[in-house]
């Protein structure tokens, strides 16, 4: 009935907040935490808002039962697509037309009030770390659901729809036009496919002005600053025989495991790290391998430490070649060694004194968890290298995601509370009208 006003949410913000914010691009606006506090109570003292909380609490079974049924279709990254036809079908439901773009991504366009204009991106990632032969059947431990991929990021495709359904619910407007994402690429090998795809090649790229990424399971920490990393995957081979008969030839594996020493003593700065995930190679117990291969992932925030971390690398697995050819025989081949880079995510961070960092800091703080500016490797590392405003906020709690021990702790009220984290975040980014 009311008719809604013009008055953006950003006017009840300081006068100097307002003033900061017309030499800036939309989203791209500086705000003290005071002033995000502020911002943020009065966001939660609107009729909408209270209406919007109360229907996230009513629909919180709804949100896990979804949560659930995401988490039970497979969804290796580039193997994404069942995933993303369950999440589309769900957020129709939820009442947004969806389509699924050029790289597998599942759009949703929100419409704002002002027509073409700003967009402001909402994700969350459909690909997991686990293999298509993983059990992804779940255990119960009090109010705690264990499983791969409940959490991350299963968790936070849940949130955008139980978010949609909850603003569709309480009526709201937002002036900008918010476009929920669920991408594909997010983890391992996936490079971020997904988000080069939305943020570098689609028809949204020149006018997207923020973006809020859910993920993660610690409301306490808002992911402002991206570690950028460094794939590569190592190759070391030989002529290959009999165990038994080929004896004294040289072995690939001989040449990766004396690599995989040397890596393991790098020293690196405080920030700065490095894993071999996995190996391989070989073709039986009894020969001597013609293949023996490791993926290694190194990660900083600054990008200097990962240039001088990845040279050293270079150098370590450059060593083993002539060490393994000069120990043993040569006479039916010798070793050799290729690398090729298989990811690469650029650092970047969005300053702790924009807008988006601050409001996700003050949306944490009003929700019981005072929070903290945190650095990893999500969706938003591509918005942040490009300087668009972005953020990594949790929607849920839970933790040991990428191990067969991630878990999701639905009790209700915190997991009520840690959805408003992001919803504070989405309403504040998009600008909700706010009814007189
Ligand atoms: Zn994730």
């Amino acid at each position: 009935m009311n008719k809604p006003s013009r008055r953006p949410l950003h006017s009840l913000a300081a006068l100097s907040a307002i003033a900061a914010c017309l030499a800036l691009p939309p989203g791209a606006s500086a705000m003290t935490p005071a002033e995000a506090t502020t911002a943020v109570q009065s966001l939660l003292g609107t009729a909408q808002y209270k209406a919007m909380a109360a229907y996230l609490d009513q629909d919180h079974d709804r949100i896990v039962e979804q949560n659930i049924a995401l988490q039970q279709v497979p969804a290796p990254s580039f193997e994404e697509g069942a995933k993303a036809q369950l999440f589309a079908k769900f957020m129709q439901e939820a009442g947004l037309d969806t389509r699924i773009d050029e790289a597998g991504n599942v759009l949703a366009l929100w419409k704002g009030t002002e027509g073409k204009g700003a967009v402001h991106v909402v994700g969350a990632h459909l690909d997991t770390v686990f293999g298509r032969d993983v059990d992804l059947r779940i255990k119960r431990e009090g109010t705690r659901l264990i499983a791969p991929g409940i959490l991350d990021d299963s968790r936070g495709l849940a949130a955008l729809l139980g978010i949609v359904r909850a603003m569709k619910h309480a009526g709201v407007q937002t002036h900008d036009d918010l476009l929920f994402v669920a991408t594909v690429g997010e983890e391992g090998l996936g490079d971020l496919r997904g988000v080069k795809q939305l943020f570098l090649r689609s028809e949204y790229k020149d006018r997207i002005r923020s973006a809020v990424m859910v993920d993660t399971g610690s409301p306490d920490q808002v992911i402002a600053q991206a570690a950028g990393s460094k794939r590569y995957e190592v190759h070391y081979k030989g002529p290959g025989g009999h165990s038994y008969r080929a004896f004294g030839i040289v072995s690939p594996m001989y040449a990766l495991g004396a690599a995989m020493g040397e890596i393991g003593r790098i020293r690196t700065p405080k920030g700065t790290t490095y894993s071999i995930g996995l190996i391989g190679g070989g073709t039986s117990i009894n020969s001597i391998p013609d293949d023996a291969w490791m993926q290694v992932d190194m990660r900083s925030a600054s990008q200097p430490d990962l240039a001088a971390l990845e040279a050293e690398f270079l150098q370590i697995i450059a060593a083993p070649v002539a060490a393994e050819n000069q120990a043993r025989s040569t006479q039916s081949g010798s070793i050799s060694m290729q690398y090729k880079l298989v990811g690469d995510r650029p650092a970047g961070s969005t300053p702790s004194d924009q807008r988006i960092v601050q409001i996700a800091l003050a949306a944490s703080g009003s929700q019981g968890w005072p929070a903290r500016v945190a650095s990893a490797s999500t969706d938003a590392n591509l918005p942040m290298s490009l300087k668009i405003p972005a953020v990594t906020v949790a929607s849920g709690v839970g933790s040991l995601n990428h191990s067969t021990k991630e878990y999701l702790d639905i009790e209700k009220g915190q997991s009520v509370r840690a959805l408003q984290v992001t919803l504070i975040s989405i309403l504040d980014a998009g600008r909700m009208v706010v009814a007189p």
